[in-house]
């Protein structure tokens, strides 16, 4: 199972991936986690991202196709994998088509969690994450049973520095601007699965299910 999931920054990719990756058998690859990781080790990669990251925009193509391009190469990808968070920007998305022809990989969908955009921002705003499985919460739509702890492995929650108003904001317009375009090129490949991401979480994920077959 090679497949993409795409939507809006609060959509909900990270929190359907996590059940996705588990039913399948498959690696769970968020650029976005990646790009964390790497600040919190202070590597140079992390230096580059971390401005792009707070202001809302994005990491640059050469960096981040990089990152992406390393990671589809270890073995652990033949059997399949999940893409969440990127391709972001059409060079991505075709650059993305040439590492898998080279690897000799084909693209199973790509699933687009829709979500109306006056409900983006609330649950950015209000998600809370954990530090150590980067499971995803929301203080009110998706409560913890334990304030502040993780359910599934009682790491610590905490708020991304990006999940303000601010960020959130020029996140969406980066959305919109960049990001947007890839849905149409999804599209015209016929690999473009869309599922309505403004029902409960389980629904949601059930809709996946059923369109991936
Ligand atoms: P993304 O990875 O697309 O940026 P997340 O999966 O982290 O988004 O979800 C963003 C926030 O919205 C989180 O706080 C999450 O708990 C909450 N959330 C996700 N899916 C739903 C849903 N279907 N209904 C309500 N809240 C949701
Ligand atoms: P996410 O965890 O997916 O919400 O991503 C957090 C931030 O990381 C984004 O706002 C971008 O700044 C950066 N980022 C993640 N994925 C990409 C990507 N594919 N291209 C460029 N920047 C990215």
């Amino acid at each position: 199972m090679k497949i993409i999931l795409m939507g809006g920054p609060g959509a909900g990719k990270g929190t359907q991936a996590g059940p996705l990756v588990e039913r399948f058998g498959i690696p769970h690859i968020s650029t976005g986690d990646m790009f964390r990781a790497a600040i919190k080790n202070g590597t140079e990669q992390g230096l580059k991202a971390k401005s792009f990251m707070d202001a809302g925009g994005l990491v640059p193509d050469e960096v981040t196709i990089g990152v992406v391009a390393e990671r589809l190469a270890q073995p652990d990808c033949v059997k399949g994998f999940l893409l969440d968070g990127f391709p972001r920007t059409l060079a991505q998305g075709t650059a993305l088509a040439e590492i898998l022809d080279r690897l000799g990989m084909k693209l199973d969908g790509v699933i687009n969690i829709e979500v109306a955009e006056d409900v983006l921002i609330p649950r950015l705003t209000g998600r809370r994450v954990c530090r150590q499985c980067g499971a995803s919460y929301h203080m009110v739509f998706n409560k913890p049973e334990k304030e502040g702890v993780c359910g599934q492995c009682a790491g610590e929650l905490y708020q991304r520095s990006d999940d303000n108003v601010e960020t959130a904001k020029n996140r969406l317009l980066t959305y919109n601007n960049q990001t947007q375009p890839l849905i149409d090129f999804y599209q015209k490949q016929g690999l473009l699965i869309t599922v309505n991401g403004g029902q409960a979480i389980e629904q949601v994920f059930t809709d996946i299910l059923k369109a991936l077959g």
